[in-house]
Protein backbone atom coordinates (compact mmCIF):
# COMPACT_ATOMS: atom_id res chain seq x y z
CA UNK A 1 0.00 0.00 0.00
CA UNK A 2 1.47 3.37 -1.06
CA UNK A 3 0.26 6.89 -0.21
CA UNK A 4 1.45 10.25 -1.28
CA UNK A 5 1.22 12.91 1.68
CA UNK A 6 2.35 16.36 1.09
CA UNK A 7 1.91 20.15 2.88
CA UNK A 8 1.12 23.71 1.94
CA UNK A 9 0.04 25.35 4.91
CA UNK A 10 -0.70 29.11 5.54
CA UNK A 11 -3.60 30.94 7.36
CA UNK A 12 -3.70 34.13 4.90
CA UNK A 13 -4.84 37.50 6.88
CA UNK A 14 -6.71 39.87 3.83
CA UNK A 15 -6.47 42.74 5.75
CA UNK A 16 -2.68 42.24 6.21
CA UNK A 17 -0.52 44.27 4.44
CA UNK A 18 2.23 41.62 5.01
CA UNK A 19 3.26 39.66 1.96
CA UNK A 20 3.89 35.73 2.15
CA UNK A 21 6.13 34.89 -0.05
CA UNK A 22 8.72 32.01 -0.29
CA UNK A 23 11.55 33.77 1.99
CA UNK A 24 8.29 32.97 4.57
CA UNK A 25 7.77 29.78 3.79
CA UNK A 26 11.79 28.86 4.14
CA UNK A 27 12.03 30.36 7.14
CA UNK A 28 9.20 28.65 9.33
CA UNK A 29 9.31 25.62 7.08
CA UNK A 30 9.92 24.14 3.29
CA UNK A 31 11.07 20.50 2.90
CA UNK A 32 10.96 17.99 -0.31
CA UNK A 33 10.81 14.63 -0.31
CA UNK A 34 12.51 12.56 2.01
CA UNK A 35 13.30 15.20 4.54
CA UNK A 36 9.92 15.83 5.27
CA UNK A 37 10.39 12.26 7.13
CA UNK A 38 13.58 12.94 8.19
CA UNK A 39 12.28 16.40 9.89
CA UNK A 40 8.70 15.20 11.26
CA UNK A 41 9.93 11.84 12.75
CA UNK A 42 12.11 13.85 14.97
CA UNK A 43 9.08 16.42 15.82
CA UNK A 44 6.44 15.58 18.41
CA UNK A 45 2.94 16.52 17.75
CA UNK A 46 2.49 17.52 14.04
CA UNK A 47 0.19 16.14 11.17
CA UNK A 48 3.32 14.16 9.84
CA UNK A 49 4.28 12.94 12.87
CA UNK A 50 1.18 11.63 13.57
CA UNK A 51 0.77 10.06 10.10
CA UNK A 52 3.88 8.53 9.44
CA UNK A 53 3.33 6.73 13.10
CA UNK A 54 0.35 4.89 12.18
CA UNK A 55 1.74 4.03 8.17
CA UNK A 56 4.68 2.81 9.67
CA UNK A 57 2.35 0.60 12.29
CA UNK A 58 0.80 -0.55 9.20
CA UNK A 59 2.97 -1.41 6.94
CA UNK A 60 1.90 1.49 4.73
CA UNK A 61 4.75 3.11 2.18
CA UNK A 62 4.71 6.92 2.14
CA UNK A 63 6.00 8.90 -0.63
CA UNK A 64 6.41 12.53 0.53
CA UNK A 65 6.15 15.15 -1.63
CA UNK A 66 6.94 18.82 0.14
CA UNK A 67 6.14 19.97 3.00
CA UNK A 68 5.53 24.16 3.55
CA UNK A 69 4.16 26.43 5.84
CA UNK A 70 4.35 30.00 7.04
CA UNK A 71 3.46 32.42 9.68
CA UNK A 72 -0.12 33.69 9.29
CA UNK A 73 0.39 36.62 7.48
CA UNK A 74 -1.42 38.24 4.14
CA UNK A 75 -2.00 36.59 0.99
CA UNK A 76 0.88 34.50 -0.84
CA UNK A 77 2.10 35.33 -3.68
CA UNK A 78 1.03 34.45 -7.03
CA UNK A 79 5.03 32.90 -7.87
CA UNK A 80 5.32 31.47 -4.30
CA UNK A 81 2.03 29.60 -4.31
CA UNK A 82 2.69 28.55 -8.08
CA UNK A 83 6.28 27.33 -6.61
CA UNK A 84 4.51 25.21 -3.88
CA UNK A 85 1.92 23.98 -5.97
CA UNK A 86 4.24 22.65 -8.50
CA UNK A 87 6.40 20.56 -6.38
CA UNK A 88 3.69 19.00 -5.25
CA UNK A 89 1.68 18.35 -8.15
CA UNK A 90 4.60 17.18 -9.93
CA UNK A 91 5.32 14.49 -7.87
CA UNK A 92 2.15 13.70 -7.47
CA UNK A 93 1.72 13.41 -11.12
CA UNK A 94 5.01 11.64 -11.31
CA UNK A 95 3.71 8.60 -9.62
CA UNK A 96 0.32 8.44 -10.09
CA UNK A 97 -1.02 4.95 -11.07
CA UNK A 98 1.66 3.86 -8.13
CA UNK A 99 -0.47 5.13 -5.45
CA UNK A 100 -3.60 4.22 -3.71
CA UNK A 101 -4.02 7.48 -1.52
CA UNK A 102 -3.05 11.37 -1.76
CA UNK A 103 -2.72 12.83 2.57
CA UNK A 104 -2.28 16.25 2.35
CA UNK A 105 -2.03 18.58 6.14
CA UNK A 106 -3.38 21.69 4.73
CA UNK A 107 -4.90 24.72 6.85
CA UNK A 108 -7.72 25.81 5.08
CA UNK A 109 -7.91 29.71 5.23
CA UNK A 110 -5.15 30.06 3.24
CA UNK A 111 -5.50 33.19 0.73
CA UNK A 112 -3.29 34.23 -2.23
CA UNK A 113 -2.97 37.09 -4.71
CA UNK A 114 -5.00 35.33 -7.47
CA UNK A 115 -7.18 32.34 -5.12
CA UNK A 116 -9.36 32.80 -2.69
CA UNK A 117 -9.80 29.35 -2.21
CA UNK A 118 -6.38 27.76 -3.11
CA UNK A 119 -7.03 24.62 -1.17
CA UNK A 120 -9.99 23.90 -2.94
CA UNK A 121 -8.12 24.53 -6.21
CA UNK A 122 -5.03 22.29 -4.97
CA UNK A 123 -7.62 19.19 -3.85
CA UNK A 124 -9.33 19.79 -7.37
CA UNK A 125 -5.97 19.36 -9.19
CA UNK A 126 -5.02 16.17 -7.03
CA UNK A 127 -8.22 14.85 -8.09
CA UNK A 128 -7.79 15.26 -11.53
CA UNK A 129 -4.40 13.52 -11.98
CA UNK A 130 -5.39 10.41 -9.27
CA UNK A 131 -8.89 10.20 -10.62
CA UNK A 132 -12.08 9.12 -9.03
CA UNK A 133 -11.18 5.64 -7.12
CA UNK A 134 -8.01 6.91 -5.39
CA UNK A 135 -9.40 8.54 -1.93
CA UNK A 136 -8.12 12.04 -0.80
CA UNK A 137 -8.00 12.67 2.77
CA UNK A 138 -6.89 16.05 4.68
CA UNK A 139 -6.58 17.90 7.50
CA UNK A 140 -7.06 21.05 8.35
CA UNK A 141 -6.55 23.85 11.11
CA UNK A 142 -9.27 24.27 13.03
CA UNK A 143 -9.55 27.65 11.80
CA UNK A 144 -9.87 26.59 8.19
CA UNK A 145 -12.56 28.39 5.85
CA UNK A 146 -13.38 25.25 4.03
CA UNK A 147 -15.07 25.51 1.06
CA UNK A 148 -17.41 23.16 -1.45
CA UNK A 149 -14.91 23.04 -3.68
CA UNK A 150 -12.41 21.21 -0.90
CA UNK A 151 -15.81 18.78 -0.09
CA UNK A 152 -16.22 18.08 -3.57
CA UNK A 153 -12.81 17.21 -4.33
CA UNK A 154 -11.49 15.17 -1.09
CA UNK A 155 -12.90 12.07 0.17
CA UNK A 156 -12.60 13.15 3.43
CA UNK A 157 -11.37 16.14 5.76
CA UNK A 158 -10.72 16.64 9.24
CA UNK A 159 -9.79 18.99 11.50
CA UNK A 160 -8.31 19.81 15.18
CA UNK A 161 -10.35 19.50 17.91
CA UNK A 162 -8.26 21.78 20.24
CA UNK A 163 -8.05 25.68 21.01
CA UNK A 164 -5.14 26.10 21.76
CA UNK A 165 -3.90 23.21 18.93
CA UNK A 166 -2.52 20.50 20.78
CA UNK A 167 -3.54 17.77 18.90
CA UNK A 168 -2.03 18.04 15.49
CA UNK A 169 -0.83 14.81 16.35
CA UNK A 170 -3.76 12.98 16.82
CA UNK A 171 -5.77 14.17 13.82
CA UNK A 172 -2.64 13.24 11.84
CA UNK A 173 -2.65 9.46 12.97
CA UNK A 174 -6.83 9.76 12.66
CA UNK A 175 -6.72 11.04 8.86
CA UNK A 176 -3.90 7.87 8.32
CA UNK A 177 -6.11 5.50 10.02
CA UNK A 178 -9.31 6.56 7.70
CA UNK A 179 -7.14 6.28 4.73
CA UNK A 180 -6.05 2.97 5.80
CA UNK A 181 -9.59 1.83 6.08
CA UNK A 182 -10.58 3.50 2.88
CA UNK A 183 -8.24 1.94 0.82
CA UNK A 184 -8.36 -1.73 2.41
CA UNK A 185 -12.55 -1.77 1.97
CA UNK A 186 -12.62 0.27 -1.47
CA UNK A 187 -14.87 2.13 0.36
CA UNK A 188 -16.13 5.46 -0.96
CA UNK A 189 -17.07 7.57 1.65
CA UNK A 190 -19.78 9.88 1.99
CA UNK A 191 -18.96 13.52 3.12
CA UNK A 192 -20.95 16.48 4.36
CA UNK A 193 -20.40 19.96 4.96
CA UNK A 194 -23.09 22.57 6.58
CA UNK A 195 -21.76 26.17 6.91
CA UNK A 196 -22.83 28.96 8.97
CA UNK A 197 -23.29 32.18 8.30
CA UNK A 198 -21.06 33.61 10.74
CA UNK A 199 -17.83 35.11 11.63
CA UNK A 200 -16.69 33.59 15.08
CA UNK A 201 -13.55 35.26 17.28
CA UNK A 202 -10.42 32.94 16.40
CA UNK A 203 -9.77 32.98 20.02
CA UNK A 204 -12.63 31.18 21.40
CA UNK A 205 -14.47 30.35 24.43
CA UNK A 206 -13.34 26.95 25.93
CA UNK A 207 -16.75 26.43 27.43
CA UNK A 208 -18.41 27.06 24.42
CA UNK A 209 -16.54 24.36 21.90
CA UNK A 210 -16.74 21.47 24.56
CA UNK A 211 -20.40 21.46 24.10
CA UNK A 212 -19.00 20.41 20.35
CA UNK A 213 -16.26 18.29 21.24
CA UNK A 214 -18.66 15.87 23.28
CA UNK A 215 -20.76 15.95 19.89
CA UNK A 216 -18.11 14.46 18.12
CA UNK A 217 -17.16 12.23 20.48
CA UNK A 218 -20.38 11.09 20.90
CA UNK A 219 -20.76 11.11 16.80
CA UNK A 220 -17.13 9.13 16.37
CA UNK A 221 -18.28 6.16 18.21
CA UNK A 222 -21.55 5.74 16.28
CA UNK A 223 -21.62 2.92 13.78
CA UNK A 224 -20.55 3.76 10.53
CA UNK A 225 -19.34 7.63 11.23
CA UNK A 226 -15.81 7.62 10.41
CA UNK A 227 -14.85 11.20 11.19
CA UNK A 228 -16.79 14.53 12.55
CA UNK A 229 -15.03 18.07 13.06
CA UNK A 230 -16.68 21.56 13.42
CA UNK A 231 -14.03 24.52 12.23
CA UNK A 232 -14.36 28.02 13.85
CA UNK A 233 -13.40 29.68 10.78
CA UNK A 234 -11.29 32.64 10.18
CA UNK A 235 -12.75 35.64 10.10
CA UNK A 236 -9.79 37.78 9.07
CA UNK A 237 -10.35 36.74 5.18
CA UNK A 238 -12.35 39.11 3.17
CA UNK A 239 -13.77 35.54 1.13
CA UNK A 240 -17.02 34.67 -0.25
CA UNK A 241 -16.55 31.42 2.02
CA UNK A 242 -15.69 32.52 4.63
CA UNK A 243 -17.08 31.14 7.96
CA UNK A 244 -18.00 28.57 10.77
CA UNK A 245 -19.24 24.79 9.24
CA UNK A 246 -19.58 21.16 10.38
CA UNK A 247 -18.33 18.01 8.51
CA UNK A 248 -19.59 14.38 9.21
CA UNK A 249 -18.08 11.93 7.06
CA UNK A 250 -19.55 8.09 6.82
CA UNK A 251 -18.64 4.97 5.45
CA UNK A 252 -21.61 4.75 3.15
CA UNK A 253 -24.57 5.87 4.50
CA UNK A 254 -25.45 9.46 2.98
CA UNK A 255 -28.78 9.77 4.99
CA UNK A 256 -26.44 9.66 8.31
CA UNK A 257 -24.11 12.37 7.22
CA UNK A 258 -27.06 14.39 5.92
CA UNK A 259 -28.66 14.27 9.10
CA UNK A 260 -25.90 14.30 11.89
CA UNK A 261 -24.30 17.26 9.66
CA UNK A 262 -27.59 19.44 9.78
CA UNK A 263 -28.69 18.69 13.50
CA UNK A 264 -24.45 19.23 14.24
CA UNK A 265 -24.68 22.85 12.82
CA UNK A 266 -27.62 23.79 14.51
CA UNK A 267 -25.81 23.09 18.10
CA UNK A 268 -23.11 25.18 16.61
CA UNK A 269 -25.62 27.73 15.28
CA UNK A 270 -27.63 27.84 18.70
CA UNK A 271 -24.16 28.40 20.72
CA UNK A 272 -23.07 31.13 18.35
CA UNK A 273 -23.25 34.03 21.27
CA UNK A 274 -20.97 31.76 23.39
CA UNK A 275 -18.06 31.74 21.80
CA UNK A 276 -16.96 35.54 22.60
CA UNK A 277 -13.52 35.20 25.22
CA UNK A 278 -14.09 37.30 28.27
CA UNK A 279 -11.61 40.61 27.43
CA UNK A 280 -10.66 43.40 29.77
CA UNK A 281 -9.28 46.98 29.02
CA UNK A 282 -6.46 47.51 29.33
CA UNK A 283 -7.29 50.35 31.96
CA UNK A 284 -8.80 47.33 33.69
CA UNK A 285 -6.36 45.27 32.99
CA UNK A 286 -3.59 47.25 34.66
CA UNK A 287 -6.11 47.89 37.80
CA UNK A 288 -7.22 44.43 38.40
CA UNK A 289 -3.62 43.42 38.41
CA UNK A 290 -2.11 45.78 40.77
CA UNK A 291 -4.48 45.12 43.18
CA UNK A 292 -2.95 41.12 43.13
CA UNK A 293 -0.56 40.20 44.49
CA UNK A 294 2.10 38.27 43.01
CA UNK A 295 2.60 37.45 39.13
CA UNK A 296 3.27 37.09 36.84
CA UNK A 297 0.37 38.08 35.12
CA UNK A 298 -0.48 37.33 31.68
CA UNK A 299 -1.65 39.88 29.04
CA UNK A 300 -2.71 38.58 25.84
CA UNK A 301 -2.13 41.20 22.70
CA UNK A 302 -4.81 39.00 20.47
CA UNK A 303 -5.18 42.07 18.36
CA UNK A 304 -1.32 41.69 17.79
CA UNK A 305 -1.07 37.95 17.61
CA UNK A 306 1.59 36.48 14.98
CA UNK A 307 -0.29 33.39 14.84
CA UNK A 308 -3.74 35.38 14.36
CA UNK A 309 -2.21 36.89 11.28
CA UNK A 310 -1.27 39.89 13.92
CA UNK A 311 2.01 42.16 12.50
CA UNK A 312 3.80 41.95 15.96
CA UNK A 313 4.45 45.14 15.96
CA UNK A 314 1.92 47.26 17.56
CA UNK A 315 3.33 49.00 21.06
CA UNK A 316 -0.02 49.41 22.70
CA UNK A 317 0.80 47.95 25.59
CA UNK A 318 4.38 49.87 25.86
CA UNK A 319 2.27 53.25 25.31
CA UNK A 320 0.13 52.33 28.07
CA UNK A 321 2.42 51.03 30.42
CA UNK A 322 4.49 54.07 30.20
CA UNK A 323 1.65 56.15 30.85
CA UNK A 324 0.54 54.34 33.86
CA UNK A 325 3.75 54.12 35.44
CA UNK A 326 3.44 50.27 35.31
CA UNK A 327 6.73 48.98 36.03
CA UNK A 328 8.34 45.28 36.49
CA UNK A 329 6.58 44.18 33.25
CA UNK A 330 7.62 42.13 30.12
CA UNK A 331 6.77 43.03 26.59
CA UNK A 332 7.47 39.73 24.14
CA UNK A 333 7.86 41.41 21.92
CA UNK A 334 8.50 44.46 19.34
CA UNK A 335 9.61 43.22 15.73
CA UNK A 336 11.64 45.90 14.83
CA UNK A 337 14.69 44.73 13.19
CA UNK A 338 15.87 48.21 12.68
CA UNK A 339 15.48 48.75 16.50
CA UNK A 340 17.34 45.77 17.37
CA UNK A 341 20.25 47.02 14.89
CA UNK A 342 20.44 50.42 17.01
CA UNK A 343 20.35 48.52 20.48
CA UNK A 344 23.27 46.19 18.89
CA UNK A 345 25.30 49.30 17.95
CA UNK A 346 24.46 50.67 21.31
CA UNK A 347 25.78 47.39 23.30
CA UNK A 348 24.60 45.98 26.62
CA UNK A 349 24.72 48.89 29.26
CA UNK A 350 24.29 51.56 26.92
CA UNK A 351 21.25 54.06 26.67
CA UNK A 352 19.42 55.10 23.72
CA UNK A 353 16.46 56.88 21.88
CA UNK A 354 15.23 54.86 19.44
CA UNK A 355 11.95 54.10 17.19
CA UNK A 356 10.50 51.33 17.78
CA UNK A 357 7.17 49.44 16.16
CA UNK A 358 4.13 50.54 14.02
CA UNK A 359 6.22 49.82 10.83
CA UNK A 360 5.42 46.05 9.88
CA UNK A 361 1.79 47.00 10.78
CA UNK A 362 1.72 50.58 9.96
CA UNK A 363 -2.28 50.20 9.73
CA UNK A 364 -3.19 50.15 13.32
CA UNK A 365 -0.15 51.57 14.81
CA UNK A 366 2.23 54.55 15.05
CA UNK A 367 6.17 54.02 16.05
CA UNK A 368 6.48 54.88 20.13
CA UNK A 369 10.08 56.97 20.37
CA UNK A 370 11.58 55.92 23.87
CA UNK A 371 14.54 55.92 25.70
CA UNK A 372 15.62 52.65 27.41
CA UNK A 373 18.97 50.64 28.11
CA UNK A 374 20.23 47.50 26.26
CA UNK A 375 19.90 45.21 28.94
CA UNK A 376 20.82 41.95 26.62
CA UNK A 377 21.38 41.23 23.01
CA UNK A 378 21.36 37.99 22.00
CA UNK A 379 20.96 35.48 18.48
CA UNK A 380 17.44 34.73 18.89
CA UNK A 381 17.85 31.53 18.57
CA UNK A 382 16.29 29.08 21.39
CA UNK A 383 14.89 25.62 21.75
CA UNK A 384 11.37 25.02 21.81
CA UNK A 385 10.69 22.89 25.03
CA UNK A 386 6.76 23.60 24.95
CA UNK A 387 4.06 21.34 23.63
CA UNK A 388 4.31 22.61 20.48
CA UNK A 389 8.02 23.56 19.39
CA UNK A 390 9.64 20.81 21.04
CA UNK A 391 12.88 19.77 19.28
CA UNK A 392 12.19 22.29 17.09
CA UNK A 393 14.97 25.36 17.38
CA UNK A 394 12.78 28.98 16.45
CA UNK A 395 15.42 31.60 15.15
CA UNK A 396 13.32 35.37 15.67
CA UNK A 397 16.89 36.56 14.33
CA UNK A 398 18.69 39.23 16.78
CA UNK A 399 17.39 39.66 19.63
CA UNK A 400 17.65 42.70 21.58
CA UNK A 401 15.62 43.67 25.69
CA UNK A 402 15.43 47.52 25.83
CA UNK A 403 14.77 48.68 29.79
CA UNK A 404 12.11 51.37 29.14
CA UNK A 405 11.11 52.77 33.11
CA UNK A 406 11.31 49.34 34.17
CA UNK A 407 9.89 47.51 31.19
CA UNK A 408 11.24 45.03 29.62
CA UNK A 409 10.88 45.42 25.76
CA UNK A 410 12.14 41.93 23.65
CA UNK A 411 12.70 43.82 20.16
CA UNK A 412 13.20 40.70 17.40
CA UNK A 413 14.13 40.79 14.06
CA UNK A 414 11.68 38.24 12.71
CA UNK A 415 7.73 37.28 13.23
CA UNK A 416 8.88 33.77 14.91
CA UNK A 417 7.26 31.75 17.82
CA UNK A 418 6.95 33.39 21.62
CA UNK A 419 4.81 31.81 23.16
CA UNK A 420 7.00 29.15 24.31
CA UNK A 421 8.90 30.18 28.23
CA UNK A 422 11.97 29.25 26.66
CA UNK A 423 12.32 32.25 24.57
CA UNK A 424 12.38 34.71 27.61
CA UNK A 425 14.66 31.97 29.75
CA UNK A 426 16.77 32.25 26.68
CA UNK A 427 17.56 36.24 27.57
CA UNK A 428 17.76 35.79 30.98
CA UNK A 429 14.62 36.78 32.24
CA UNK A 430 13.01 34.52 34.77
CA UNK A 431 8.76 34.71 33.80
CA UNK A 432 8.18 33.78 37.40
CA UNK A 433 10.02 37.09 38.84
CA UNK A 434 7.98 39.36 36.64
CA UNK A 435 4.65 40.91 37.58
CA UNK A 436 3.02 41.67 34.32
CA UNK A 437 3.94 39.49 30.76
CA UNK A 438 2.57 40.53 27.55
CA UNK A 439 2.33 37.83 25.24
CA UNK A 440 1.67 38.69 20.75
CA UNK A 441 -0.35 35.44 21.64
CA UNK A 442 -3.48 33.96 21.16
CA UNK A 443 -4.56 31.01 23.62
CA UNK A 444 -1.25 29.25 23.35
CA UNK A 445 -0.10 30.75 26.43
CA UNK A 446 -2.95 28.48 28.55
CA UNK A 447 -0.84 25.44 27.69
CA UNK A 448 2.73 26.45 27.35
CA UNK A 449 2.33 28.82 30.66
CA UNK A 450 0.01 27.10 32.47
CA UNK A 451 2.20 26.26 35.41
CA UNK A 452 3.85 29.74 35.57
CA UNK A 453 0.97 32.26 34.86
CA UNK A 454 -1.24 33.39 38.16
CA UNK A 455 -3.88 34.76 35.78
CA UNK A 456 -4.42 35.24 32.09
CA UNK A 457 -6.43 38.15 30.88
CA UNK A 458 -7.04 38.62 27.12
CA UNK A 459 -7.10 42.25 25.36
CA UNK A 460 -8.60 42.78 21.97
CA UNK A 461 -6.08 45.16 21.17
CA UNK A 462 -5.25 46.89 18.39
CA UNK A 463 -3.47 44.65 15.56
CA UNK A 464 -4.53 43.41 12.19
CA UNK A 465 -5.97 40.36 14.07
CA UNK A 466 -8.61 42.06 16.30
CA UNK A 467 -12.09 40.57 16.08
CA UNK A 468 -13.97 43.85 16.30
CA UNK A 469 -15.69 42.47 13.05
CA UNK A 470 -17.95 45.08 12.73
CA UNK A 471 -15.45 47.83 12.13
CA UNK A 472 -13.88 45.98 9.27
CA UNK A 473 -15.03 46.89 5.69
CA UNK A 474 -15.53 43.71 3.68
CA UNK A 475 -16.12 43.60 0.67
CA UNK A 476 -16.98 39.87 -0.60
CA UNK A 477 -18.36 37.98 2.39
CA UNK A 478 -21.53 36.92 1.82
CA UNK A 479 -24.21 38.62 3.69
CA UNK A 480 -26.46 38.26 6.08
CA UNK A 481 -23.88 37.57 8.28
CA UNK A 482 -23.90 36.91 11.94
CA UNK A 483 -22.54 39.46 14.09
CA UNK A 484 -22.88 42.27 10.95
CA UNK A 485 -26.29 41.64 10.05
CA UNK A 486 -29.40 40.57 12.51
CA UNK A 487 -30.24 36.78 11.96
CA UNK A 488 -33.06 35.77 14.27
CA UNK A 489 -34.40 32.92 12.63
CA UNK A 490 -33.45 29.04 13.35
CA UNK A 491 -30.46 28.22 11.31
CA UNK A 492 -32.26 25.04 9.68
CA UNK A 493 -35.05 27.57 8.16
CA UNK A 494 -32.37 30.54 7.91
CA UNK A 495 -31.67 29.88 4.13
CA UNK A 496 -28.23 31.61 4.79
CA UNK A 497 -26.75 28.07 5.27
CA UNK A 498 -24.93 26.17 2.84
CA UNK A 499 -25.39 22.50 2.34
CA UNK A 500 -22.22 20.55 0.71
ZN1 LIG B 1 -5.75 27.68 14.16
Amino acid sequence: MRVAVGSIWHESNTFSPIKTDLKCFQEYELLLDNHIIDYHRGRKNTEMRGIFEITENRHIEIIPTVSASAIPSGPVTTTTFKFLERNLLQRIQKIRGQIEGVLLVLHGAMVTEDLDDPEGYLLHRTREIVGNTVPIGATLDHHANVSRKMVENADFLIGYRTHPHVDQGEVGQQAAKIMSFLIKNKVKPVMKMRKLPALLPGESSVEARSRLVERIKELEKREGILSASFFIGYSLADIKEVGPCVIVVTKQDSQLAEFEANSFAQLMWDLRNEFALKTLTVSEGINQTLATSGGPILFVDTGDCFWSGGGGDVPFFLHSFIKKGVKNAVIAVIVDPKAVDECIEAEVGGQLTVSLGGKIDWINARPIVVTGTVKAISQGKYWGQDFQFTEKQIDMGPTAVLDVKGIEVVITSKRASIHDPAMLGSLNIEPKDRKIIVLKDGLLNLVSYKSIAKETIFFNSPGLANWDYCKRSYKKIPRPIFPLDPLSLAFSNSGNQKAS
